[in-house]
């Protein structure tokens, strides 16, 4: 294999075998093909978009990099949820101890911050002492015990989604159906789970910025499962506007945690509700929908969704005190308040850029070896929809370092667009594929 003859073959639109996928994906994942080849390749995916067969070969390549786990021994069924990529998506921290708290397991493996979006490893990591990188072994323990682990990739699972991941993330080669399919369903696949829930983000902040877009991507992910004899729905779900109000980080898992306590943004509970409710009916332990989100709304009211949350954080290291005492996650030293204009309605926010100024104040990484901030971030006060008068405050930023502010306030002043009139509102789920 030439890897240049790879990427000129793609460059100029053509396509790849299974074999070629399947050595280009082993030899980078063995280190033996250096990170500006695969990039260029990625980027030649981007351009030229990739065929069926091809990410049917690109999944199972990078399933195959690692292990496929088999949790056959544990006693009940394995339900996952992904997210294609959001603003203030910080889902995965509520579902998974409601889930779990439900009698299912949950062995969830997910990413990093990837483009403008946020990634569930980091906000865990904001979490004094959370351990995100437990080998298999503890993997399996911490799953056992609790009915829930959550980790990244690992040179064990998924290696191959771990590196391409991170390679990704900085080098503007995202925005691929076929590239974030593959890159999701090997590592759920890689989890040896019966089902799973994916949310299709749609809208400003989202990957796919069009409702066609989406419904491609939850098509290819959703017969990609298929072929693996998987049960999975796809939930297509609103990314005009950051989910909930918290974007960044700790600010994310004070919301999460708000949520679980039986507060917080309607819109992130409602959403929770409907994934947890969608894992429970594919994991057999209801019959409907309605009833799988009756469950989840009671294990947040009885509070077991709250006391695994605690529990899972404490196995995997973290202190899980933090969830009754927020004071003990990482804090900005500054905020800052952008406001209004002018009086109105807020018509629309451009979603993207609210990730894109989180970033900017150091939330997300802009080479791969990027350290975070875990403390920065924006407290989104005024929603699609909602009125405004002049000098009014529409949303905080959160910050330690000024020099980052004016990037991001430049950024969430132009991302707001006020109105004279209210716009229509949009549902929160626009569709459902797979059921
Ligand atoms: N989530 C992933 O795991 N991979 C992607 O490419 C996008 C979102």
């Amino acid at each position: 294999m030439r890897v240049a003859d790879l990427i000129r073959r793609k460059r100029d639109g053509g396509e790849l075998a299974a074999d070629e996928i399947a050595s280009l994906v082993g030899a980078y994942t063995r280190g033996e093909v250096p990170d500006y080849q695969m990039s260029a390749w990625l980027m030649a995916v981007v351009c030229r978009g990739i065929s069926r067969a091809e990410i049917a070969a690109l999944t199972d390549a990078m399933l195959h990099s690692g292990e496929v786990l088999d949790l056959s021994d544990l006693p009940g069924r394995k339900v996952d949820k992904h997210s294609t990529g959001g603003v203030g998506d910080k889902t995965s921290l509520v579902i998974a101890p409601i889930v779990a708290a439900g009698g299912l397991y949950v062995p969830m493996i997910s990413g990093r911050g990837l483009g403008h979006t946020g990634g569930t490893l980091d906000k865990l990591q904001s979490i004094p002492g959370f351990n995100v990188d437990l080998s298999l072994a503890e993997f399996r323990r911490v799953l056992g015990a609790c009915g829930c682990a959550l980790i990244g990739q690992t040179a064990e699972i998924a290696p191959a989604d771990k590196k391409l991941y991170a390679l990704r993330d900085v080098t503007g080669t995202v925005e691929s159906p076929g590239l974030i399919c593959s890159s999701i369903m090997s590592k759920k696949l890689a989890e040896g789970i019966d089902g799973l829930v994916l949310d299709v983000k749609v809208g400003s902040g989202a990957f796919m910025k069009t409702e066609e877009e989406a419904a491609h991507l939850a098509e290819l992910m959703v017969e990609t499962g298929a072929r693996m004899g998987k049960r999975v729905v796809a939930l297509l779900t609103d990314m005009d506007q950051p989910l909930g109000r918290a974007v960044g980080n700790s600010l994310e898992v004070i919301e999460a945690c708000e949520v679980l306590g039986g507060r917080g943004p309607a819109d992130l509970r409602e959403l929770c509700l409907e994934l947890a409710g969608w894992m429970f009916e594919l994991g057999g332990k209801v019959g409907s929908l309605p009833e799988g989100k009756e469950l989840a709304a009671g294990l947040i009211t009885s509070g077991k969704a709250k006391d695994k949350f605690r529990e899972i954080i404490r196995l995997q290291g973290g202190d899980a005190g933090v969830v009754d005492a927020f004071e003990r996650l990482p804090r900005a030293a500054h905020t800052f308040e952008v406001v209004s204009g002018e009086d109105g309605f807020v018509v629309g926010i451009e979603c993207e850029q609210m990730g894109l100024a989180s970033l900017a104040l150091g939330g997300g990484r802009a080479k791969k070896e990027d350290a975070i901030d875990p403390a920065v971030g924006l407290t989104v006060h005024k929603r699609i929809g909602d009125t405004v008068r002049k000098g009014e405050a529409l949303c905080a930023l959160h910050y330690n370092d000024a020099a980052r502010l004016a990037d991001a306030r430049r950024l969430v002043e132009t991302a707001y667009r006020v109105g004279p009139e209210a716009p229509a509102a949009k549902p929160l789920v626009r569709s459902v594929i797979g059921a």
